[in-house]
């Protein structure tokens, strides 16, 4: 069985008039270890099917299973520790806490355990190494180029060992050098973590290294193969 399964999602939002129907019926499936990139239009709803798959948000109808399990009959508190244990998230945005260090930074979904365990410090040195900021490690994210802010968010994002990485748009605020290499290192630490890693990208370049793409269109999802 796949270790991701998006079944039929669909996500309308109450407006004052009809709802508006954002996602249309949208099905994935995604086995261990595999990657896949996800194209569309701004507006057509892939920040919202990203956040659905991170359990941010709720599918209207449809489901999502994860390892097996439907994260949305839990609990809050139960399905707080599910994200957070089993999904990385990696936004368009850093989103790194200004006043931290970036080793802090990607402590952070270790704080939401209540104590940070000496291997995940360890893990988390590892880590930064291994994106190219093992010399940073002390550093305000002020300090760091834009680049380099991505490279820290993906440590930050593999940290807990994730089963699913999500990625909304992470080269949209670089330059084409920078966004050729955050994408490189996305998907070599995805490689070598063997998680699933999900992209939205505007990039055909960054779309066409991945082993299967979607397209959003309209709020419905299809397989496409983007020519070379
Ligand atoms: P994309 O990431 O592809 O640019 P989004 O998923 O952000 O698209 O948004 C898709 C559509 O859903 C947009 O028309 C947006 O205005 C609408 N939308 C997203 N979130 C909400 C919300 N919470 N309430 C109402 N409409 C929303
Ligand atoms: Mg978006």
């Amino acid at each position: 069985m796949p270790e991701l399964i998006v079944d039929n999602v669909t996500r309308q939002f109450p407006t004052r008039g009809d709802a508006l129907t954002v996602l249309r019926d949208c099905s994935l499936a995604l086995e261990a270890g595999q990657n896949t990139a996800i194209i569309g239009p701004s507006g057509s709803g892939k920040s919202t099917l990203l956040y659905i798959i991170g359990t941010l948000d709720r599918p209207t109808h449809g489901t999502v299973q994860l390892a097996g399990e439907n994260p949305f009959l839990l609990d809050e508190p139960r399905l707080a520790a599910f994200r957070n244990e089993r999904i990385g998230f990696v936004f368009q945005d850093h989103h790194l806490l200004p006043q931290c260090s970036v080793l802090e930074n990607v402590l952070v979904p270790a704080l939401a355990t209540g104590s940070v365990a000496p291997d995940l410090i360890a893990r988390a040195r590892d880590l930064l190494n291994r994106v190219g900021l093992g010399g940073r490690l002390d550093h305000r994210p002020a300090e760091l180029s834009g680049g380099e802010r991505q490279r820290a968010a993906v440590a930050r994002a593999l940290l807990r060992r994730p089963r699913l990485v999500l990625a909304d748009e992470p080269t949209g605020n670089l330059d084409r050098t920078n966004a050729a290499l955050v994408g490189d290192l996305l998907l070599e630490m995805q490689k070598q973590e063997g998680t699933m890693l999900i992209v939205v990208t505007h990039s055909l370049d960054l779309a066409r290294r991945f082993s299967q793409q979607y397209e959003l269109d309209d709020g419905r999802l299809k397989q496409v193969e983007l020519a070379v």
